[in-house]
């Protein structure tokens, strides 16, 4: 009984910006995908997706 699953603990992957970690999509359909489900879930009002600078893959950035 020791073992417990602790999702609350699962870290995505994150990618220092600037001064900020911002959460790492492989794809801009899974950015947009999660954009999509943050403006309806969480109220974040509208969200963009942008190609990295520093690296192959997209972040969120509210607009
Ligand atoms: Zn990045």
């Amino acid at each position: 009984m020791s073992k417990s699953f602790r999702p609350e603990t699962y870290d995505p992957p994150r990618c220092w910006v600037g001064d900020t970690q911002k959460i790492i999509y492989a794809t801009r359909e899974e950015a947009e995908a999660a954009a999509r489900v943050a403006e309806r879930d969480h109220h974040t009002g509208p969200l963009g997706v942008y190609k990295c600078p520093y690296a192959d893959h997209y972040h969120l950035t509210s607009l």
